[in-house]
């Protein structure tokens, strides 16, 4: 098992979902956690701290620049700085391109997209400083293929692939690395909230459960965030140094097709 301990990581929107297994899976491989996200996080806190490690949360709306920078600083102040930086914080909005809402186009490009590069270059002169790093972006199979109605997550997760590249090639020569991972269906908030909407249209919740599975992810079977905890392990461990600006996709054989 891969040993963490004396490092710190960070991982964006892990008050929930994907965030929260990943923090989790770091934990119990002995990292120190910073928590980030919305919602009471003394629950999760409690959750994350009975591995034994440090734990804090930071309240930081990652769609602002400046509170990134806050965080980092708080990480860097109270845990020597972050290790092992999850990007992971991310929203959907579904609508055709000619009916997608300005404002939800701007904070999808700002949560999803521009956030990596703020919490990444606050980040990394921290990790050359120390000679060790990783840097772990959670984009999606959205990242390499499109889906009708998604045109703003789409091109955020391709542009989050697009920097995970230039940010390994400028770290290629180090013990820092950057790679992303790329989730097929993982039944968190964010698809549960895909799944009501077809129920709405009046389909048993079940069958608009497999229908929305059965349109792309061969498998007919979730990934599950304690799947995508491990892989974010692989990509910590000795055996994972030198994957380098991959972009991994998990997703039950939906990239096969
Ligand atoms: P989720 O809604 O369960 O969790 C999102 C987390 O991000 C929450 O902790 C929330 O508080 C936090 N968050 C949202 N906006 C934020 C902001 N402005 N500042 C700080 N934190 C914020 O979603 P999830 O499904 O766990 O998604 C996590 C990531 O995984 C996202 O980037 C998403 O695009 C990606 N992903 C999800 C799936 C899936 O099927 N669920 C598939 C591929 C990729």
């Amino acid at each position: 098992m891969t040993t963490l301990s004396g490092k710190t990581a960070l991982v964006t929107g892990s008050t929930s979902g994907i965030g929260l297994g990943i923090a989790l899976s770091l934990a119990k491989a002995g990292a120190n956690l910073i928590l980030n996200g919305f919602g009471d996080a003394s629950k999760v806190i409690a959750e994350v701290e009975q591995f034994g490690g440090k734990v804090g949360h930071h309240s930081a709306d990652v769609s602002d620049p400046a509170q990134i920078a806050d965080m980092i600083a708080y990480a860097e102040r109270e845990f020597g700085g972050v290790d092992i930086l999850v990007n992971n914080a991310g929203i959907q909005h579904v609508a055709p391109v000619d009916e997608f809402p300005v404002e939800r186009w701007d904070s999808i490009i700002a949560i999803n997209l521009s956030s990596v590069f703020h919490s990444t270059r606050l980040s990394l002169p921290g990790m050359r400083a120390k000679g060790w790093g990783r840097v772990i972006n959670i984009a999606s199979v959205h990242g390499l293929v499109g889906s009708t109605g998604k045109a703003a997550y789409v091109a955020a997760k391709h542009g989050v692939i697009g920097l995970t590249k230039v940010v390994a090639l400028e770290t290629a020569t180090s013990n820092v690395t950057c790679n992303a991972i790329c989730p097929g269906w993982v039944l968190t908030p964010l698809v549960q909230k895909q799944i009501d909407d077809r129920a709405a249209t009046g389909i048993d919740p079940q069958q608009a459960q497999h229908d929305l599975l059965a349109e792309k992810q061969p498998s007919l079977e979730f990934v599950t965030p304690p799947q995508l905890g491990e892989l974010v392990l692989f990509l910590c461990s000795e055996a994972g140094a030198q994957v380098r600006g991959a972009a991994w996709n998990i997703d039950g054989g939906w990239l096969a097709q």
